[in-house]
């Protein structure tokens, strides 16, 4: 398989997802994330209402989110499945 930078791969996108983030530490602006799909590490921002993670494979482009509610995850450091 050819890897082309900034190509996204259309059927990875939107295939991701990750769990919820215990709002005590989804104080930061950014989530790391480890995509496996790629094998990379990325960084994924908080979006505007402070509601949710969502950011992009830096390789691929699958989708990734995480919400921020109770019961979360209390990891500040993710890996996708
Ligand atoms: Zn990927």
């Amino acid at each position: 398989m050819v890897d082309i930078p900034g190509l996204v791969n259309p059927a990875a996108v939107g295939a991701q997802s990750v769990r919820a983030v215990d709002p005590a530490v989804a104080g930061r602006r950014w989530l790391g994330v480890w995509f496996t799909c790629c094998n990379v590490y990325g960084r994924i921002p908080r979006n505007a209402e402070g509601t949710m993670y969502v950011g992009f494979c830096p390789r691929c482009g699958a989708r990734v989110q995480a919400l921020i509610g109770e019961g979360g995850t209390s990891r500040r450091f993710f890996r996708t499945e």
